[in-house]
């Protein structure tokens, strides 16, 4: 037995750490899930798929021209991925994204499924959410990704703000449904005749994303996704 396993012994007696699907304590060696758990989550392996049989791209159909587009796990409420999710971005666990990461990012690679992609940006947070959070759960997600296809990451180009129309003097009820967010692009130029790949955390409905993509074609962009997961709710 090494110095270091004993070390992360007695660490992990005084500081366990609990499984974020059940919440059993862990083995050092584990860092979120147990191994039952783990076996719970469910790949989606869109990346082997055709376009026209991948269901990520077809939610797009109708809206906007996505080129490719991936998610690792398959999100079903009440199961082991939400809650894994759900710790990412409410209960503080911001290394839960790389880790996620690490386990898609070099199957992504090694297929070649984004080849051609060359920026990365991730969705952006509202600048409240993101001071309320402490960070945008996209980021060590994204950049390990853009990392890993080695391909520039930046999260200045798409921002998002809230969208006042100056009108103090109305009743507060109007002055709300007066204030929408709104994205930004702050350079059209660095994103134009680029292929861009858009990352988030969970695609639902896929309206954001559509938002986001609309904005980047329209400034001359072609637009991939990449999702940690994706759910089948419309
Ligand atoms: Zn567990």
């Amino acid at each position: 037995m090494s110095f270091l396993s004993i070390f992360k012994d007695i660490f992990s007696v005084l500081y366990p750490h609990y499984c974020l699907g059940c919440g059993q304590i862990l083995s050092p060696q584990l860092p979120f899930l147990c191994t039952s758990c783990l076996h719970e989550l469910r790949e989606t392996n869109f990346h082997l798929l055709s376009d026209e049989q991948n269901p990520m791209i077809r939610k797009f159909w109708g809206r906007v021209m996505i080129q490719k587009a991936a998610a690792l796990l398959y999100y079903d409420k009440g199961t082991v991925s939400q809650r894994l999710i759900h710790a990412l971005k409410y209960h503080d666990r911001e290394e839960v994204g790389r880790w996620i990461a690490q386990w898609y990012a070099p199957k992504l690679k090694e297929t070649d499924y984004f080849k051609g992609v060359d920026l990365v940006l991730p969705v952006p947070l509202h600048p409240k959410k993101k001071k309320k959070r402490g960070y945008n759960q996209v980021t060590l997600f994204a950049s390990y990704i853009a990392q890993t296809l080695q391909v520039p990451y930046r999260e200045d180009l798409l921002l998002k703000h809230t969208y006042n129309t100056a009108q103090a003097k109305k009743h507060w009820l109007e002055r709300q449904r007066s204030s929408a967010e709104q994205l930004i692009l702050t350079d059209p130029e660095a994103i134009s005749a680029r292929h861009v790949l858009i990352v988030d955390d969970i695609v639902t409905t896929g309206a954001t994303l559509a938002q986001c993509a609309t904005l980047l074609i329209g400034a001359g962009a072609q637009v991939s996704l990449v999702c940690m997961a994706y759910s089948n709710d419309e």
